[in-house]
Order: C-alpha cells, then sequence, then structure tokens
C-alpha cells in the first residue's frame, strides 16, 4: 500500500520520531502548521478511527494525552485535531491526531469560522439527528 505514514511506521522514510508506544508513534508534521506541530498515529494502517481496535484506540489516544503536556507547553493553547474521512479534510488516509500549537495572534479561528454559519435546523431535524446519533 502506497501510505506515506505507514512508510514512516516502517522506516522506509524518514520522521523526527518523538515518542513510540505498543500501537502508536509520535512524529513532527513535516510541513508544521505552528512550531511544534505533532501527529500521533496508530502503527496499523486504518483510514478512520471507529477502524481501530480497542487496543489501537486506548493506546493511540493514551499517547495523545502523554503529548499534549509537551505540545500544549510551547503556547499554552493547543488545538487538536482529526480529519476523519476525505470530505472532512483527510489528506493521509491513515489516522492521525493533529497536534497544534495555537496562539491568539494565528491566523486560525474558533471552529465556528471553518464554517459559513448559515445552518439552521428546524425542530424536528435536531430530533432527526438525536435519534439518530444516542446510544
Ligand atoms: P491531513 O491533511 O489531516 O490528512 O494531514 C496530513 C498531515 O501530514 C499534514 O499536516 C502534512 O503536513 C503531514 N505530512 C505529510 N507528509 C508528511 C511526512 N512525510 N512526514 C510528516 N508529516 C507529513
Ligand atoms: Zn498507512
Amino acid at each position: 500500500m502506497d501510505c506515506i505514514f505507514c512508510k514512516i511506521v516502517s522506516g522506509e522514510i524518514p520522521a523526527k520520531l518523538l515518542k513510540e508506544t505498543d500501537h502508536s508513534i509520535s512524529f513532527l508534521d513535516a510541513f508544521p502548521l505552528a512550531k511544534g506541530h505533532v501527529l500521533v498515529i496508530p502503527k496499523n494502517h486504518h483510514q478512520k478511527i471507529q477502524d481501530l481496535n480497542e487496543n489501537e484506540n486506548s493506546d493511540l489516544f493514551s499517547l495523545v494525552h502523554t503529548m499534549i503536556s509537551k505540545v500544549d507547553s510551547i503556547s499554552g493553547s493547543t488545538l487538536l485535531a482529526v480529519h476523519n474521512g476525505k470530505d472532512a479534510g483527510q489528506e493521509v488516509s491513515h489516522v492521525h491526531v493533529h497536534l497544534v500549537p495555537r496562539s491568539a495572534d494565528d491566523s486560525a479561528g474558533a471552529i465556528h469560522s471553518m464554517f459559513d454559519g448559515t445552518l439552521k435546523l428546524s425542530d424536528s431535524e435536531i430530533e432527526e439527528m438525536y435519534n439518530k446519533l444516542k446510544i
């Protein structure tokens, strides 16, 4: 499979590896959006979070938890992001969690600034989503 992150896991292409656990690794993003932009990925190739098994999932988010205090020490505020699917902006189809140090004067805003803010849901649409998503 032609996956750049699988090649980082296998050592076929280099990366600035920060930490390795049983099922995950963490390394510097090669095209950082901010100083200290870190990625955390599972070693096995899965496209989406829900494709991870329980061990992989807990190992991945445990490593996110380990790395967040390091990354957060850079600016004191950090964006955590997962693009879970192509239409959500996922360019590399191997699960990855972004840890991006933020600052008040960077060019990114709040999550609502990613959307045009015009969506209005009717009560029945809200009810429909509620019924669809509740477990
Ligand atoms: P996404 O757009 O959410 O799929 O994020 C993919 C991320 O992978 C981007 O932030 C890229 O800068 C990063 N990236 C791409 N190639 C490499 C690489 N060889 N080593 C480290 N990070 C990479
Ligand atoms: Zn992969």
